[in-house]
């Protein structure tokens, strides 16, 4: 399998309560490399934009106002199958379907606030990768 890059956000909610580092080995147990990271603030605005695709959905105002009510980590992870095997790493959308062992079984407080957000596929990896990141900042 190709090596692959994926975006993922440790959410509000894991920052707040102090869960970078323990979300980071779970990526790195795995095999996942964090190429480039760095802990932002979104305002309103930027979450709407990166979330765009769920503008119609009826939680898009409550995740838009949730992603930008604390500091967030944007990353890259670098890996063979990396977005397939970050999704896997994090576990389903809502904790209670989320196998155990994965990010948002053992951290996510609900559907909403559920720690992590990683891109479902590459192309979107690719833009996803684009709106936080600059070639410059993408080392390997
Ligand atoms: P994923 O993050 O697993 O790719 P989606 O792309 O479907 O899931 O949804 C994006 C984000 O929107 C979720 O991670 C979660 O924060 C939020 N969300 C999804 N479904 C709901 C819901 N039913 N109620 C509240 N928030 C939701
Ligand atoms: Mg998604």
């Amino acid at each position: 399998m190709a090596i692959e890059r994926t975006l993922s956000i440790i959410k509000p909610d894991a920052t707040r309560r102090n869960l970078t580092g323990k979300i980071n080995a779970k990526f790195e147990d795995a095999g996942l490399r964090i190429v480039a990271q760095k802990r932002i603030r979104l305002t309103k605005e930027q979450a709407g934009k990166f979330y765009a695709v769920h503008a119609a959905r009826p939680f898009y105002d409550e995740l838009c106002t949730f992603m930008a009510s604390e500091p967030v980590v944007v990353q890259v992870l670098e890996g063979e199958g990396a977005v397939q095997k970050n999704r896997q790493v994090m576990g389903a959308t809502n904790p209670a379907d989320a196998a155990e062992g994965t990010i948002r079984a053992e951290f996510a407080e609900s559907v909403g606030e559920n720690s992590v957000h990683g891109s479902d596929a590459p192309d979107t990896a690719k833009e996803e990768i684009a709106f936080f990141f600059s070639g410059l900042e993408l080392v390997g």
